[in-house]
């Protein structure tokens, strides 16, 4: 035998077993976002690698270990998009979708990032993702919240997913902030290790969410950010609690939630759960206003969302909430030659008259027996027996494979009967 290939590390299959929960979150999330009006974006996997370096920044983990980042054959440089925002931008700004113009947008899709593979990490992962252009205030960030608690709801988890809340103020805020942090980690330099370090000099916030228990225990004594937050950004962050509140969405504000991305400012949000260990973010998104301008465009205000798909579908399984419809509503089930080709023409004129109705055809012979099981693995509601007896009188037996009970009736009054099954 040839020797077998298997998938990349960290790239998984979804097998016929799970794309049924798949799919009921993908369902889910086209009726949410088309219940607030918003429209689908489809963007190129691949794009130019100075995208992310300018859009993600320099000094992140994605930029700097994760991205997978090749020369094509004409030698330049592309990424396979680790997120959708820069992409989204990127697209928006090149079809003249931004300027002075107002824009809600959504999109899922594969995303490729080279970290160590384990339970809820993967290195293509997919994401759900939705981002808004062009409205400044908090009422936009607080229907992005409640269109996320919309969704939990629908699927069954919102009680087990909770809302951090932080705001890390505009670009001037976070300067003055960021040289107060500086003096005040250069104070505790020895309790640092090497990543700190690095990051004290070129992303100081980043410091904020090391995983170090000896720098964390420092930390609680760092000056607070909200401390530092200017006038316009402390309304834009009272006004969204205030919405929140009156929609009666819980929320935990969390100072030191700061995001692992460049490109936030003002809002910034993490859903998580306990559910899952250590990859407990589902969700996570906040404003970028910058971001426009940073990627050529004109000064666009913007906030957006991303959701961990995967995370999401393994929530759903650990919580046992994974019974979705089954992807057969009849089987065909024939005895003789005849009777097969009858069978294929009755459910080629099923699926024509009963909109929506999922027939299936048995194949490769064998007694009743044998096709009344294979009816029953595939999750059928009711098997269409066509045996010589019913070929003859141009009827069917329609069994019902939950009940036990079996009716005969004239082939051409079973659309009407299968219609109920729907
Ligand atoms: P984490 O802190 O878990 O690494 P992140 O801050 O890097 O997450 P974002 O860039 O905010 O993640 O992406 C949004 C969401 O995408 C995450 O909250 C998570 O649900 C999902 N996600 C991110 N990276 C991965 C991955 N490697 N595998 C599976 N899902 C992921
Ligand atoms: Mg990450």
């Amino acid at each position: 035998m040839a020797k077998q290939i298997q998938a990349i590390r960290g790239m998984n299959d979804c097998l016929p077993t799970q794309s049924p929960l798949w799919h009921k979150v993908e369902d889910t999330i086209k009726r949410v976002v088309s219940a607030y009006g918003y429209n689908e974006i489809r963007m190129p996997i691949v794009e130019s690698t100075h995208l992310f370096k300018r859009a993600i920044g320099e000094v992140t983990d994605v930029v700097e270990k994760e991205m997978y980042t090749f020369d094509d054959r004409n030698g330049d440089s592309l990424t396979l998009r680790p997120e959708g925002t820069a992409g989204c931008v990127r697209a928006g700004i090149q079809n003249g979708l931004l300027y002075n113009q107002e824009q809600r947008l959504w999109y899922t899709g594969p995303m490729f990032r080279h970290e160590r593979p384990q339970k809820g990490r993967y290195r293509q992962f997919h994401q759900f993702g939705v981002e808004v252009f062009g409205l400044n205030g908090p009422d936009i960030d607080a229907e992005l919240i409640m269109m996320m608690a919309r969704f939990w709801r629908e699927l069954g988890i919102f009680e087990h997913v909770r809302l951090e809340l932080n705001s890390i103020g505009s670009l001037q805020d976070r300067a003055e902030y960021r040289t107060a942090l500086v003096a005040f980690l250069e104070q505790h330099i020895d309790v640092l290790d090497d990543d700190c370090k690095r990051r004290m000099h070129t992303n100081p916030l980043r410091v904020l969410d090391t995983k170090n228990p000896d720098v964390q225990a420092i930390l609680v004594d760092a000056p607070k950010l909200s401390e530092y937050l200017g006038e316009e950004s402390k309304e834009h962050f009272a006004g969204l609690c205030e919405l929140l509140d009156a929609a009666g969405i819980e929320y935990q504000v969390n100072e030191r939630l700061v995001r692992g991305l460049d490109y936030y400012n003002r809002t910034v949000f993490e859903w998580v759960t306990e559910s899952l260990g250590a990859q407990g973010t589902v969700c996570a998104g906040g404003r970028y206003d910058g971001l426009v301008e940073q990627l050529g465009g004109k000064a666009t205000p913007a906030v957006g969302f991303a959701m961990g798909i995967e995370r999401l579908v393994l929530l759903m399984e650990t919580l046992e909430l994974t019974d979705v419809r089954r992807s057969v509503d009849a089987y065909v089930v024939t005895m003789g030659d005849g009777a097969r080709m009858a069978g294929m023409k009755l459910a080629e004129q099923l699926r024509e008259e009963v909109h929506g109705l999922r027939v299936m055809s048995h194949f490769g012979g064998g007694n009743f027996k044998k096709q009344f099981k294979r009816a029953d693995n595939v999750g059928a509601a009711v098997a269409l027996v066509l045996g010589e007896n019913e070929m003859a009188s141009n009827t069917v037996v329609v069994k019902d494979l939950r009940g036990g009970e079996q009716v005969t009736m004239a082939q051409n009054e079973v659309a009407a009967k299968l219609a109920e099954l729907i």
